[in-house]
């Protein structure tokens, strides 16, 4: 493992500020190396060609090799490279570049609005980019872009380590920890992306080439910046990934279930009150179904007892059923996932953060919601922020913005059979209007949207994924992607001046 320390940084300077080219990438222009950008603007490079695991429409997994998690967005692209090295992620990049084709940038397919995949473009998938080493001195963790969340927590979960994650398993650990990544873990680790200390990235480079940099604190601080909230298809194709990690041998993992809505204004309303504010090792999420209110918890390195202790003041509301366990992180995550296959195959969701308690008429309004939703797996779904781990930036700071939340929630709305493309279409419009007058309702007790949940159609869209750290991403992205190759419907613009 690299020892991020400031001798380090001196060697590295001296080579070339952890710029990496590879071999016979480029002709033209004075060096392959850059020191704060991407390289000699001027530069051309080869004719490139694809290489790695290729799917084209005429393959007989097309299909398979195409879809995302949510069916909801059907896309046609022209190819898709599944890379296998660096070097196959570098010339598809160049050959994107060189054959002016639209690109896309995708991982573990669950853009919430299809925009990890293109009609007539490249889709370059790194999914199967999946190495793992884990130095258990220096805890930390270099892994390839290509892991699930699954494959992460499990895979440091063997040595009692974590770094946190969202809560699916088969989200990928690229798109959640790039756009922030919150979870169980959040209010007592931090962000997804304060835990990244560095990053490989694929950038463009030159008129019509690409290029691998190393970022870290030292080497290229300012995209490390970009990369901790902001890096989703906005700056370069990242391969893989660089955690601080922390011991975590056990946690008591609590769900309680409220059956009806009866007690909704309690559970929330006291929720609100007391789970962002509780001792940090202790991470929460309240989901309101159309039947039954869910509290999820998870305490870390704690027991039984105390977990019960803690929630107690919630606890106490109604008559829940309770159940508690207690294990390692690993197996306890892997215990709470549901299979996908079992999940509806189209969803749509409306991303808000939260500064104040909602007040009796915001949660009447989730209440009153909920009694219409368009089908049984809709549901009102909310994650603690508060006084946890999350509000401390790391060192050198983060894109992610939202460290003052209260809480983050979302409404959200599933439905269709997976596999049935037309299944249950009357809904989708059903469900789409449902959301977006169950985010307007609650408009005047939001503040903040999550890039990673993306609010299609909401003015000022950057302001409300980034406040005011959009005009130096601008900046960053005018160094780093002055052609603006990597872009989509919400990416971030080059700075013009
Ligand atoms: C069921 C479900 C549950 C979720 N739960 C949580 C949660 O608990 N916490 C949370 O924080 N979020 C959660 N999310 C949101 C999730 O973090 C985002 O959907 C995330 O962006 C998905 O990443 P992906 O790699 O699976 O998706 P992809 O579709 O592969 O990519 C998503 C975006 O990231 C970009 N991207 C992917 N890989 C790279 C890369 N290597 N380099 C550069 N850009 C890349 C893509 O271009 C795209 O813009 C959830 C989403 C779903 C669908």
């Amino acid at each position: 493992m690299r020892d991020l320390s400031r001798r380090d940084l001196l060697k590295a300077t001296a080579v070339g500020a952890g710029a990496v080219a590879l071999p016979g990438m480029m002709v033209g222009g004075s060096s392959a190396f850059a020191t704060d950008g991407p390289g000699p603007s001027g530069a051309t490079y080869p004719p490139a060609k694809l290489t790695g695991r290729i799917v084209r429409p005429q393959s007989p997994d097309y299909a398979e090799a195409s879809l995302g998690w949510d069916e909801l967005f059907v896309r046609y692209p022209l190819v898709i490279v599944f890379a296998q090295e660096t070097q196959d992620v570098v010339n598809a990049l160049t050959w994107a570049r060189q054959h002016d084709v639209a690109l896309r940038v995708r991982s573990g397919r669950h853009s919430l609005e299809g925009w990890s995949n293109v009609d007539n473009g490249i889709v370059i998938d790194v999914s199967e980019l999946k190495d793992v080493h884990i130095d258990t001195a220096t805890r930390t963790a270099k892994v390839g872009a290509g892991l699930n969340q699954l494959e992460a927590v499990t895979a440091l979960g063997e040595y009692d380590l974590a770094a946190t994650t969202g809560t699916e398993g088969t989200v990928g650990l690229s798109g959640a920890t790039l756009g922030g990544g919150f979870g169980f873990l959040t209010r007592y680790l931090g962000m997804a992306c304060d835990n990244l200390i560095g990053a490989e990235i694929v950038v463009a480079s030159g008129v019509n080439g690409a290029k691998v940099l190393e970022v870290d604190p030292w080497n290229h601080p300012d995209l490390l910046w970009a990369l901790r909230g902001a890096g989703n298809g906005n700056f370069g194709i990242v391969t893989s990934l660089t955690y601080k990690v922390a011991p975590l041998k056990s946690v008591a993992y609590l769900q309680a279930t409220w059956s009806g809505l009866d007690d909704l204004h309690g559970v929330f309303d006291t929720w609100q009150r007391t789970a962002p504010f509780t001792d940090p090792r202790l991470g929460s999420q309240l989901e309101v179904h159309p039947t039954e209110i869910l509290l999820f918890a998870v305490l870390a390195e704690g027991s039984e007892t105390e977990a019960r202790r803690l929630l107690e003041p919630i606890l106490s509301i109604g008559k829940p059923e309770v159940t508690v366990q207690i294990g390692g992180w690993g197996e306890t995550y892997a215990g709470f996932q549901i299979p996908n296959d079992e999940e509806p195959a189209k969803w749509k969701f409306f991303s808000q953060f939260t500064r104040e308690p909602f007040p009796t008429k915001a949660i009447s309004a989730i209440r009153e919601f909920m009694e219409n939703a368009p089908s049984p797996d809709s549901n009102f779904f909310t994650q603690a922020f508060g006084s946890g781990a999350q509000r401390q930036e790391p060192f050198g700071g983060a894109a992610f913005p939202h460290r003052d939340a209260l809480f983050y929630s979302e409404p959200g709305a599933g439905w269709g059979t997976r596999g049935e493309p037309d299944s249950d279409d009357a809904v989708t419009p059903i469900a789409q209007t449902w959301i977006a007058e169950f985010s307007q309702a609650l408009r005047p007790y939001v503040d903040g949207a999550y890039v990673n949940v993306p609010n299609i159609g909401m003015a000022e869209w950057e302001k409300a994924y980034w406040g005011h750290n959009f005009t130096r991403l601008r900046k960053i992205k005018a160094k780093y992607d002055p052609h603006n190759v990597f872009q989509y419907e919400q990416s971030v613009p080059p700075a013009t001046s």
